[in-house]
């Protein structure tokens, strides 16, 4: 990288550690970033710190120009005009995480899917660190792996949530592990069809080779047949038959990988997050962990002391016998499904949002079965309302706080309320998280009255 002229079109997180990282290795850097808000300006305060030239608010020509390579952060779309002036100067161009992975001397064990990313993540990530593994956890979950390469050994194993935004680009990118948790619709307002998006999630095993590993969810009907196209050995998980890997036997998980015999690792009592997904998320998790050389004891170990994150089913309260249900990252319609299978008891359904063009038609069989009233808020209420209004009681409401005093109106004792937006956040709140802050407050404040 050596004095080589390198743009890096993005400043946020990851945009700004890539632009770090090439400093660090004696690039010519430069940054280009086409909004200007208060996020922006503090990256671009670090960058005046370290002498790297930017611009913000805007992206001009020259900054790609005379570039010998372009850097696209994951939040940057194709159609960005910097991204298509690189494209049509032929500018090669990587992603992020690609130039992470060039400068990456660990062993990388990625997980992609539409669900359960972070989750999954986040306890690989808690399981090799119990398994005294020096482990550096990163990626779509906030801290770009351009950020942590300083701390990236060679025995390091890198637990990375990988995004189907952060595939796009990648070139030689290749993990030890690829896991593959599920596919299902999300992000139709970026991709033309559910294949293109498919499609992107697949490179995560493209490069991968027989020395490689590829775990794949067995349940999950959308992955079968995915193995012919690996050239990575492939090992599966699942709830409902034996495998290759881990699955359950009765209410034990089992992992008959790692050391080639089965053996037991935990119950079914011993997983504290609800729901049938995340059963499949700890037999992902203990697999990969099983391959990664922790011992089942310490796993189970870990297991029994994971939670969960917040943000993901979680209960807010319960007030004059209502439970209320924080699901806010909730933002994919089979997130929602999932939620929703989840829930033994009459629900009043929160959701909507910012439209990712999902098909809401999807949950209309649980949407009749479990949901007694739907509260719908955002931008996505009315095609919402056009594809699920007719199954079961829709009103809508103006705010998150006027959403859940209307859905305690209608709440009896013994119902639940349940925030699953099935949408991103964008159109009222910063993120999910200060749509999870909205609900929490309106919550709490009805139990305080
Ligand atoms: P991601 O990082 O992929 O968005 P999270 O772990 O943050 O995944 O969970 C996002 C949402 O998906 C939450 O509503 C969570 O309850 C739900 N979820 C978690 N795991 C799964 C899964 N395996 N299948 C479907 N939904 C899931």
């Amino acid at each position: 990288m050596k004095n080589k002229k390198v743009t890096v079109i993005g400043l946020g997180n990851s945009g700004l550690n890539a632009a770090l990282l090439l400093k660090d290795l004696g690039a010519l850097v430069r940054v280009t970033e086409g909004s200007d808000n208060a996020g922006v300006r503090k990256n671009a305060a670090i960058l005046d710190e370290k002498r790297v030239a930017y611009e913000t608010g805007r992206h001009t020509k020259d900054f790609i120009k005379d570039s010998e390579l372009v850097v696209v952060s994951p939040g940057v779309e194709d159609s960005s005009p910097a991204v298509r002036w690189a494209d049509d100067l032929n500018v090669p161009i990587i992603s992020e995480m690609e130039l992470g992975y060039r400068y990456c001397k660990g062993k990388i064990i990625a997980i992609t899917g539409t669900n359960g990313k972070s989750t999954v993540t986040t306890l690989i990530g808690e399981i090799l660190k119990g398994g005294e593994i020096d482990t550096v956890v990163c990626g779509n979950i906030g801290n770009s792996l351009c950020g942590e390469i300083g701390r990236i050994n060679k025995g390091t194993w890198v637990v990375l949530e990988v995004s189907s935004f952060q595939l796009e680009r990648v070139v030689d990118f290749k993990p030890a592990i690829a896991v593959i948790l599920n596919i299902t619709d999300d992000h139709m307002d970026r991709y033309d069809k559910f294949d293109g998006y498919f499609n992107e999630k697949l490179k995560i095993f493209k490069n991968q080779g027989a020395e490689d590993l590829l775990i794949l969810n067995r349940d999950a009907k959308e992955l079968a047949g995915l193995e012919k196209k690996a050239r990575s050995k492939t090992l599966y998980y699942s709830r409902l038959q034996a495998t290759n890997g881990s699955y359950l036997k009765g209410n034990e998980i089992v992992c008959a990988a790692g050391t080639g015999t089965e053996e037991d690792v935990c119950g079914l009592l011993d997983i504290k997050l609800k729901g049938l997904h995340n059963i499949e998320n700890v037999l992902a998790c203990v697999l990969a962990g099983a391959l990664a050389g922790v011992k089942p004891a310490s796993m189970k170990d870990t297991v029994k002391n994971f939670t969960g994150l917040r943000h993901r089913f979680e209960t807010v309260s319960i007030i004059d016998g209502v439970e209320y249900i924080d699901d806010s990252k909730g933002t994919t319609v089979d997130s929602t499904l999932r939620a929703l299978e989840s829930c033994t008891r009459p629900v009043i359904l929160i959701a909507g949002g910012k439209d990712k063009n999902s098909d809401y038609s999807l949950v209309r069989d649980i949407v009749r079965e479990r949901v007694k009233c739907l509260v719908l808020i955002g931008e996505a209420k009315s095609r919402i309302r056009g594809l699920l209004g007719g199954v079961v009681e829709t009103r809508e409401a103006a705010t998150m706080q006027k959403a859940v005093e209307l859905s305690r109106a209608l709440a009896k004792t013994g119902d639940l309320v349940l925030l699953s937006p099935m949408c991103s956040s964008f159109d009222m709140f910063k993120d999910y998280k200060e749509r999870a802050d909205a609900f929490r407050k309106a919550v709490l404040g009805l139990g305080a009255g």
